[in-house]
């Protein structure tokens, strides 16, 4: 094919193409033409690769430095990054449809912070000792675990494979990355700009491909791979942990989520609905912390949803790379078709859409749903599009319960003014991430993962480290 630009794997430090020449195509969701071809990987890609992380862990450099030298090549990467914001924006943009003022301004940002971040807590992360025992010296050795398979999804392409691979370097391993077929370029030019910025060959590989059956499946059933990080659906992490379980390899998931803002009628509402609206149609709803369903005390239930519905309207919808724009179009042709068949069962079971729902191309305007049955599809599966459903509740043991009502828990909002109502809330809401009067606030310390269905472990700060090592215990006979 003509005209299209180019993305191979990367494998020892070379981009390349597949072994049997084969390739795939990304489709801009703005322009709905392929823009891109890219390398389609199958087994005896990841073969290459795998055995190229193998060798760069077994004999190469990387995990045998000291920390100081790893965090400084780190901070080189987040510099390197940083420098081409643009062009990694752009690549993020073309392939999934995100405004390229987020793409650009905020992911290739967090990005270079998840190196900046883990290049500094592992340099200085301390081992503990355990004294009383006047005969022996016993402490622990964190040590690198050895080959990380990556899996990541489309949602954040370069923002989520950073998350995965910022750690397991920082940690000591070699990494074995497959980005989402949807939004290959940008991991491409990661494990280039990563040889640029002195990561020895073989450190950070790329592969890309399918999942079932493709590149991922091979990649996550691999016995040369010793852990897997993986984000994307829950569907799909109880397939990758069946390849996991051959081998027993650990694994850490982030899944799914069908987070609720709840507002109650002490909030300020006007701040609640303005995050709980950002909530639910930030990155056009394609976020696994989406606030997808507003609860709502009664006496403000109308308020609050005349007031989401106007904040719904304002949000431009428009291309992507034009600055003033808020909403882009949805990630892919079957993406839209997934969130646009949610609004048209929604419209037949009997739920009322207010305002938003779909438009020529592949958006999908701001949608605000009222009157859903709580066992619809549409309130109990994730939408993963800029659609919220809203629901009254009466008391606050009503509100916990219908926001605890998911197989999920990844997010949940809280929006009250009263301090023990915030506290008391928050902790009897099953998710991993609970936010009062705000949304998205992170620090990179703190866990991050999700109760039930939405995962499996916790990432950020200690938590990485717990995952991306192996702990030893050291016992010595000083006596
Ligand atoms: P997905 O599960 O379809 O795909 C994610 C990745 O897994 C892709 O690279 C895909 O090729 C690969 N894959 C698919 N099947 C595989 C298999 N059998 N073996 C190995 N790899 C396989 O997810 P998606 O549609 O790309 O992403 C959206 C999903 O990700 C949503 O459910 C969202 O909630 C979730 N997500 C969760 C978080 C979180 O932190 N919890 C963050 C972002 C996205």
């Amino acid at each position: 094919m003509t005209g299209l630009e180019r993305f191979g794997h990367v494998i020892g430090g070379e981009t390349t193409g597949s072994a049997d020449g084969a390739t795939m195509t990304s489709v801009d969701p703005t322009t709905r033409t392929a823009w891109a071809e890219v390398a389609l990987g199958a087994a005896v890609d990841v073969d290459r690769a795998v055995a190229s992380a193998r060798k760069a862990f077994d004999e190469g450099p990387w995990p045998r430095m000291t920390q100081a030298e790893r965090s400084r090549i780190l901070h080189a990467f987040a510099d390197v990054l940083l420098a081409h914001a643009d062009e990694l924006g752009l690549l993020d943009t073309r392939d999934m449809g995100r405004p390229l003022t987020a793409t650009r301004d905020n992911d290739v940002v967090r990005g270079a912070a998840n190196f900046r971040f883990f290049a500094d807590d592992a340099r200085l992360a301390a081992d503990a000792s355990f004294p009383g025992h006047p005969g022996h010296h016993i402490y622990t050795r964190h040590e690198p675990a050895g080959v990380v398979a990556a899996v990541s999804p489309w949602n954040f392409p370069l923002m989520q494979a950073t998350w995965k691979i910022a750690p397991a370097l920082a940690y000591g391993n070699t990494v074995v990355l497959k980005p989402a077929e949807q939004s290959p370029a940008s991991a491409t030019r990661l494990a280039e700009l990563a040889l640029e910025a002195g990561l020895p060959p073989g450190v950070l590989n790329v592969v890309h491909g399918l999942g079932p059956a493709g590149a991922g499946e091979a990649l996550v059933s691999h016995r040369g791979v010793d852990l897997i990080t993986f984000t994307g659906e829950t569907r799909t992490g109880e397939a990758i942990m069946r390849s996991a379980a051959e081998g027993v390899r650990a694994v850490s998931f982030e899944l799914g989520g069908k987070g609720a803002s709840v507002v109650f009628d002490d909030a300020d509402i006007d701040r609640a609905v303005a995050v709980a609206a950002d909530a639910a149609f930030s990155n056009a709803g394609q976020i696994c912390l989406a606030g997808s369903r507003v609860l709502v005390h009664r006496d403000v239930h109308d308020r609050v949803v005349a007031a989401l519905v106007k904040q719904a309207e304002r949000l431009r919808l428009g291309d992507p790379r034009e600055p003033g724009t808020d909403i882009g179009p949805l990630s892919s042709e079957e993406h839209h078709a997934k969130v646009t068949g949610h609004l048209r069962r929604a419209a037949e079971e009997g739920a009322v859409l207010l305002t938003g729902g779909p438009r020529d191309g592949w958006w999908v305007a701001p949608t605000v749903v009222v009157d859903a049955a709580p066992d619809a599809a549409i309130c109990r599966e994730e939408v993963f599009g800029p659609v919220v459903t809203v629901h009254p509740f009466d008391t606050e043991e009503e509100a916990v319960r219908i926001a605890n009502a998911t197989p999920y828990g990844l997010s949940a909002m809280v929006f009250t003014s009263r301090l023990a109502r915030a506290h008391r809330v928050a902790g009897r809401l099953r998710a991993g991430n609970v936010w009062v009067n705000c949304f998205w606030v992170r620090d990179l310390r703190s866990p991050f993962g999700g109760f039930g269905r939405s995962g499996i472990g916790r990432e950020g700060g200690g938590h990485s480290r717990e995952f991306f090592t192996e702990a030893k215990t050291v016992v010595m006979d000083v006596g």
